[in-house]
């Protein structure tokens, strides 16, 4: 069942709310019980608008996991041939940054429905008594001709077979039955968005199912890792701290690392704490981009600190002739003086 004709099934479309939903559903119910509802496809009337009130459900609470058809078997024979029966439930798993990098073991909850056991998916019981519309015969009889004549016809509540129906309580009549999953999985360490990560199957109540997981990414607020699988972070640092290269805390991956700026140099690199080139394979270098920033010089307490600053290694270079101050200051006094 896809999700718009659940809503057509519910007299509904998609806009509707969740207590409209259930108010509808409610009303569909109350109409086409059988135990009030005598029509010959109540039964299959009230099976639909459980299954489609049930799909829309899980929709609306994002547990639905898409079940998809087991692949055709290939046309050589192979090993995995004997375990095609097995159904394939397919659905994304979101990872952080960090995880996707360094790996991680996560626990991944699900639900999918199979048929009902208890019912084989007719959403009802045939029970041992007898029908009590034709009281066991399987065929009712009518008045046709203002009475004069009867008619037999197979009985509208049991089909023919004379026996009595219940709806089954082991999957509310939608002839389907929800499943739980829950596994743990080990994603390796280089995990790429888009990477679709199989799990073979485990038991999951009487039914094994097999674990199709499409990986996404999240974005991260400080880290990117580009088209090349470089893992690259820019960060503006104090500009006079970098002047006088002095260490900066750097987050990587697996927490903070001290670095130290050097004077001039915008682009660093830290050997072997970026992103794995493949799963489990060893991680890559992790670029670290700098931009200094130096203060708006309108606050009067810096622009002070900075002029005395000036002064004094102004003072300090121009006492060292060796020093292109030195020098200039010698060439300027001789200058002067001529
Ligand atoms: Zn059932
Ligand atoms: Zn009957």
């Amino acid at each position: 069942m896809d999700t718009e004709e659940a809503y057509l099934a519910l007299g509904l479309d998609c806009r509707a709310s969740d207590a409209e939903l259930k108010a509808s559903w409610r009303k569909l119910v109350a109409r086409w019980h059988p135990d009030r509802n005598p029509a010959a496809d109540a039964v299959q009337r009230m099976q639909a608008i459980n299954k489609a009130y049930q799909h829309i459900r899980l929709v609306r609470e994002g547990k639905l996991a898409e079940v998809a058809a087991p692949p055709p078997p290939a046309s050589a024979p192979s090993a995995s041939q004997a375990h095609t029966q097995r159904p394939l439930c397919v659905r994304k798993v979101r990872l952080s940054l960090e995880d996707a990098c360094l790996g991680c073991i996560r626990t991944v909850r699900g639900q999918f429905s199979q048929t009902c056991p208890s019912c084989t998916g007719t959403g009802q019981r045939v029970l041992a008594s007898a029908c009590p519309t034709c009281r066991g015969k399987g065929a009712v009889r009518k008045a046709a001709l203002f009475g004069w004549l009867w008619t037999e016809e197979p009985c509208p509540n049991c089909g023919g077979d004379g026996r009595q129906r219940s709806l089954c309580d082991g999957c509310e009549a939608t002839g389907a039955q929800t499943l739980h999953y829950r596994r743990k999985v080990r994603f390796p360490g280089g995990t790429r968005e888009g990477h679709v990560l199989s799990v073979p199957a485990a038991r999951h109540g009487d039914l094994q199912v097999d674990l199709e997981l499409h990986i996404q990414v999240e974005h991260h607020p400080l880290f990117t890792l580009d088209d090349q699988g470089v893992l690259r972070c820019e960060m503006p640092v104090n500009g006079y701290a970098w002047m006088t290269e002095r260490w900066v805390d750097v987050p990587t991956p697996d927490g903070l690392q001290h670095m130290r700026l050097a004077r001039d140099a915008r682009v660093y690199r830290l050997a072997g704490k970026g992103f794995p080139a493949v799963p489990n394979g060893p991680r890559g270098d992790f670029i670290v981009r700098v931009t200094p920033v130096f203060p708006t010089l309108d606050d009067p307490q810096q622009t002070d600190l900075l002029d005395r600053l000036i002064a004094q290694s102004t003072q300090v270079a121009q006492a060292d002739v060796d020093q292109p101050l030195g020098q200039w200051a010698r060439r300027m006094a001789s200058w002067q003086l001529n």
